[in-house]
């Protein structure tokens, strides 16, 4: 049974459109979607076990009994299978009913073992490894996204100016990510959009340091990297802070990492290729005399995942495009000394750049 295309709501009939635009042009009949968030991108399901296969004429959403209701809620115009057992006896039917031959799939999200089980049980049809066609659709966004994304932003924020009013000398650092957590849980987060990274004095050069015991003491910085998931969309926002006398070698390199991030913002705009962005911070950090120091690439896309594309580092491929939201963070990190990272978020407009951060950098 076909269904009416006319039935698929707003922005899914888009989405769903463009991707089949894809199949077309690259001569598949349908696309085997296995990522969660793509999932929830392309259907509007946001089940946490599913998969969809799509055809020209067909969105079949493969889930199992615990999701029933949310499938018939969030996507009532997909054709529903729940299956009884894991495994892939349920995908490899629907497949065969769809009488499909050339099925699409992101190498990066199938298992080697999916991949066999499944290749045997479709033969004649075929599963093709393919550049993902959700990917590029996904990095720009619609202003409904945007919305969304100004409020994880908002929610962060608020949490972030609460704690920082909080924090006294003698709390440990797992206690104030907890704080901060709780405090955009209250303002309707779904939870952190990932674990919240506070970081005392020398912990700090560690960029993907985990909180731990340690008791602040106000001669030394504090590092907050934190973000909010609100309806499904993050934030990703970093600040340092200290009240005391920190090392002058600190105060230098937290000046070097705001130049480098002013700059690098001013550079974004649509049409500028992501690499030379992440080149106007590496620069001016290198010329004060830190270039090794920064080991990590200036930003990232994000939306759905605190991490999407486009990438933003020296090696990227991607050029910016309205819609896009990246971050932007450069950081220095000294062993002994301490790091220091400052992040916004930033979207490409038309004609330039809007930081839809607000907290000032020095706080
Ligand atoms: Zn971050
Ligand atoms: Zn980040």
């Amino acid at each position: 049974m076909a269904i009416s295309r006319a039935s698929v709501p707003e922005p899914y009939a888009a989405r769903l459109a463009s991707v089949r635009d894809t199949l077309t042009r690259r001569k598949l009949d349908a696309y085997f979607v296995h990522d969660r968030m793509d999932q929830y991108w392309l259907t509007g399901f946001s089940g946490e076990d599913g998969s969809v296969v799509l055809t020209a004429d067909h969105v079949v959403l493969l889930t199992d009994g615990r999701f029933d209701e949310a499938a018939t809620r969030e996507a009532p115009y997909a054709r529903k299978v729940l299956r009884k057992v894991r495994g892939p006896e349920a995908n490899a039917k629907e497949i065969k009913r769809l009488r499909v031959r050339r099925i699409g799939f992101n190498p990066d999200q199938v298992s080697v073992r999916e991949f066999n089980e499944l290749g045997k049980l479709i033969r004649p049809a075929r599963l093709l490894a393919t550049d993902d066609p959700i990917r590029p659709l996904r990095m720009q966004k619609t202003p409904g996204e945007i919305d969304r994304i100004r409020r994880a932003i908002h929610v962060a924020e608020e949490a972030f100016k609460a704690v920082r009013k909080w924090i006294r000398p003698g709390v440990t650092e797992r206690e104030v990510a907890a704080q901060i957590e709780f405090e955009m849980r209250r303002r309707g987060a779904q939870g952190p959009s990932f674990p919240t990274i506070v970081a005392f004095g020398p912990n700090s050069s560690l960029p993907h340091y985990d909180s731990g015991d340690r008791r602040w003491m106000d001669s030394e910085p504090v590092l907050i990297d934190w973000g909010a998931q609100v309806d499904w969309y993050c934030s990703d926002l970093t600040r340092v802070f200290w009240t005391g006398a920190v090392l002058p070698e600190y105060r230098t390199i937290t000046d070097v990492v705001r130049q480098a991030h002013d700059a690098a913002i001013e550079a974004v705009r649509p049409g500028a290729k992501a690499a030379s962005v992440d080149a106007v911070a590496r620069r001016l950090i290198t010329k004060a005399g830190y270039g090794k120091e920064f080991n990590h690439a200036l930003g990232h896309g994000f939306g759905l995942r605190v991490h999407e594309g486009p990438r933003v580092g020296r090696k990227s491929k991607d050029v910016l495009r309205p819609g896009m939201v990246v971050t932007i963070e450069p950081g220095i990190y000294i062993p002994g000394v301490g790091g220091a990272r400052i992040e916004d978020d930033v979207l490409v407009t038309e004609t330039g750049h809007e930081v839809l951060s607000s907290l000032p950098t020095t706080v």
